[in-house]
């Protein structure tokens, strides 16, 4: 069973083109608040991010917003596994599997 600060997701077409990571409902808890700043250490890189929201989106009904973490730079490969990890003090570390 996985703890619960562990967050996965397989990485789309969209998230591998456009450098970012798709942040899922059930773990905007888990993270820090969208537009707050931390840490994110990937492989052995650590930079300041934050969630970033998106505009109104309309791809289901009713209207919503997409949470997203930007990797510009350090775009993730489609098919690869994502895995986010919630460290001591709020910094999140991420890690790819294939
Ligand atoms: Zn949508």
């Amino acid at each position: 069973m996985q703890a619960t600060n562990i967050m996965q997701r397989k990485i789309g077409a969209e998230e591998a083109d456009d450098g970012f990571l798709f942040v899922e409902k059930a773990w905007l808890p888990k993270l820090p608040s969208p537009g707050t700043p931390f840490q994110l250490t990937v492989g052995k890189s650590t930079l300041k991010t934050k969630i970033v929201e998106s505009g109104p989106c309309q791809c289901r009904q009713p209207e919503h917003v997409h949470y997203r973490i930007p990797l510009p730079l350090m775009n993730p490969v489609e098919g690869q596994t994502a895995t986010l990890r919630v460290v001591k003090d709020g910094k999140v570390v991420l890690d790819y599997a294939s």
